[in-house]
């Protein structure tokens, strides 16, 4: 025993002789002060230090670090590793055969009316899937028709009230088991949306599969928080009170999809109304129906091996009619709809004859800002990428890139040189619209030159083998607001550039668009870039780089103006599943509100008297005046003779 006290007596000593010496050197910093001087002399007497301790004062200080980094690291880093693995062992991840010649057959997905489900051509009516970039038969999926609306809205009704009620952690099940299954089959599922979209198969697994995953982990990571309810300040009138935010499932959700990122379009949505305790109804657009099956089929399954309802997620197949036909249906208590502006808008005015609230996610026509100080070839990557991602066919595609003078010559050519050498069919996909938009395309282009402007790569439709409705990969210069391709979106692989010098000219130009979506200050000098960023007319904005507020899953996504309304990510976007109500509480118990006599029906004489004291002593600053407050407002309420001062002085 005797031992161990002295074993921890020497290990105290040596310590604090340690911080004498560390103090002590630290205080020969300042030599020749006589700071430094007090301390040395102090410690000599006082600690009797040797020439080793002294130089492995170091120690101390080091050993600190490493605990910290040991104490607080640690569990960083066996979150960051277990992120994903350790749910394998709690939760079963569903088998899945994806292999699309197979699915090309009829396969039933059990009751009738359940469709999406791929179908042989003799089945009326369906959709024809062909793959863009081959012009290849993938499969034909049956189709609704508007009668059928109805009925899948009142299922997914019938099985959102029992999940409206679950707990987090059910839900959180069904998303690990989500993302797990995504992530095992991602080579499938990009396959599957590859084929049906036209685009290369790493397009689809960072567009369509990464952005999933993250959504998926940040539901699972942050989810809960962002719907437990927020409590509020009271303010000074209810001091006795409480107040909260509280988040319900707003029903069911009506899901009306665009066909440009045909499994993340789904996938976010989906997991999002899940998350919050909603059921919901997709309307994937009619190009995409094919990989919408094989996507619907993974949520339900995942939804199947976690012992909950399929029929929260039901899919609509069809065209326009049938998605017009959603968003009036009874039953449905939220409309998200991505895609055009022309039909966000009818979209909005059909929901609002209904008061049904809705997020619009519409258009774009982003904007690159590259200021004379930006690293020029980093600019022009940030630039292709941009332009290029998903062939242009993105809403949040940087559509119109603003260069200073002085640095556009190094900008184009750079540009220029890259372009040349992307090939299509590896770097960039097919133009899933087809020949229709691949004429709009070219249509933009004359457009734009016989105004003045200059192609310097690429500008017209081409094939692959003979196959395939592909657009080259565009430069064009000289671009002026007055031609159709800076006010009309484009969406295709067009990297257009328009030059500019004073700052605020161009940004009166840059947000007179209509569009506001995203954007991209190009700038090395950070205050500068911050500035320009404060003022775009958008509802995202990256410096130096692309897309990154759509890749921060804890990020709101959405856009001003034309590009819509309503945010799809992020706490805002889980906020946009739910029911909002304000609640209050007494703060203590058996402290309620009690009126005073004056105050309550019938009222007292006086009564306006009375609430002008009250807003006084509340409202008002100074101690004096509100003793004074007080004494008027016990006089009025005491006396009934009391004469308040506001009648007394006329
Ligand atoms: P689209 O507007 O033609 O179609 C979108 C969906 O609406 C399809 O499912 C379609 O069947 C359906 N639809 C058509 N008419 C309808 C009606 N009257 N009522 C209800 N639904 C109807 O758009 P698209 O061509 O599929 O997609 C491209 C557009 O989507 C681009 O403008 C792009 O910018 C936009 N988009 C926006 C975002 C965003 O988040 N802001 C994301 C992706 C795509």
């Amino acid at each position: 025993m005797i031992t161990i006290i002295r074993m921890i007596e020497q290990t105290i000593a040596y310590v604090l002789r340690m911080v004498a010496v560390v103090l002590n050197q630290a205080a020969s910093v300042f030599e020749p002060s006589p700071v430094s001087g007090l301390c040395q002399s102090t410690l000599d007497r006082v600690w009797n230090w040797t020439e080793a301790e002294k130089s492995a004062a170091w120690l101390i200080p080091f050993s600190i670090t490493v605990s910290l980094i040991f104490v607080f690291g640690m569990p960083m880093l066996f979150k960051f590793l277990s992120d994903g693995a350790p749910h394998l062992e709690t939760v079963p991840v569903p088998s899945a055969t994806f292999d699309p010649a197979e699915d090309r057959q009829s396969e039933s997905f059990g009751d009738d009316d359940v469709r999406p489900q791929l179908v042989g051509p003799e089945v009326k009516p369906s959709i024809e899937a062909t793959d863009p970039s081959t012009g290849a038969l993938l499969g034909y999926v049956a189709a609704h028709t508007v009668d059928d609306v109805d009925k899948l809205v009142s299922k997914a009704r019938v099985a959102q009230k029992a999940w409206a009620s679950s707990s987090f952690d059910r839900r959180r099940r069904v998303i690990r088991v989500l993302s797990n299954y995504v992530l095992y089959e991602q080579q499938s599922l990009s396959k599957i949306c590859s084929l049906d979209c036209g685009k290369p198969l790493q397009e689809s697994s960072l567009m369509d599969i990464a952005a999933s995953l993250e959504k998926f982990q940040w539901l699972i990571s942050d989810g809960e928080e962002a719907l437990k309810p927020s409590r509020r300040k009271v303010g000074k009138i209810v001091p006795h009170k409480v107040a909260h935010v509280e988040y319900s499932p707003v029903g069911v959700i009506a899901a009306i999809t665009p066909w440009n990122l045909p499994i993340n379009n789904i996938f976010n949505p989906v997991s999002a109304a899940l998350f919050a305790g909603c059921a919901i109804v997709v309307k994937p657009s009619e190009l995409t129906v094919w990989s919408a099956v094989h996507v619907i089929r993974v949520v339900r399954r995942a939804l199947t091996v976690c012992g909950e309802d399929p029929e929260l997620v039901q899919c609509l197949i069809g065209e326009g009619d049938v998605g017009s036909k959603l968003v009036k249906a009874d039953g449905v208590d939220k409309v998200f709809f991505t895609g055009s502006t022309a039909t966000g808008r009818k979209v909005a005015t059909a929901a609002a004859e209904r008061l049904r609230p809705t997020c619009l996610e519409l258009g774009g026509k982003d904007v690159c800002i590259v200021a004379d100080d930006a690293d020029v070839a980093n600019a022009v990557d940030v630039s292709i990428r941009g332009v290029f991602s998903n062939s242009g066919q993105l809403c949040i595609a940087l559509e119109r890139i603003y260069v200073h003078r002085k640095v556009k010559e190094e900008f184009v050519r750079r540009a220029v040189d890259i372009v040349k050498k992307m090939r299509v069919g590896v770097d960039l996909g097919a133009i899933t619209m087809g020949t229709v938009a691949l004429t709009r395309l070219e249509g933009l282009v004359e457009d734009a030159v016989s105004r003045g402007a200059k192609v310097l790569a690429g500008g017209k439709r081409t094939d692959l083998d003979g196959k395939g409705w592909f657009f080259e990969p565009t430069v064009i210069v000289n671009m002026k607001e007055d031609m159709r391709m800076a006010k009309e979106e484009v969406f295709g692989p067009i990297l257009s550039i328009y030059d500019w010098e004073d700052e605020d000219t161009m940004l009166e130009t840059v947000n007179s668009c209509t569009f506001g979506l995203g954007s991209t200050v190009c700038s090395e000098d950070k205050a500068r870039a911050n500035r320009l960023q404060q003022e775009l007319e958008v509802g995202m904005c990256n410096v130096n780089d692309f897309a990154t507020t759509a890749i921060c899953q804890s990020l709101p996504f959405g856009g001003t103006k034309n590009s819509g309304s309503g945010r799809n990510g992020g706490i805002e976007g889980l906020h946009g599943c739910c029911k909002i109500k304000s609640t209050t509480r007494d703060r203590f118990v058996g402290f309620k509100t009690a009126f005073p006599k004056v105050l309550r029906y019938p009222v007292g004489a006086n009564v306006a008297e009375f609430a002008y004291e009250i807003n006084d002593l509340i409202f008002r600053g100074g101690v004096i005046g509100k003793m004074d407050n007080l004494r008027q407002l016990i006089g009025m309420t005491l006396f009934p003779s009391w004469r308040p001062r506001s009648v007394a002085s006329g």
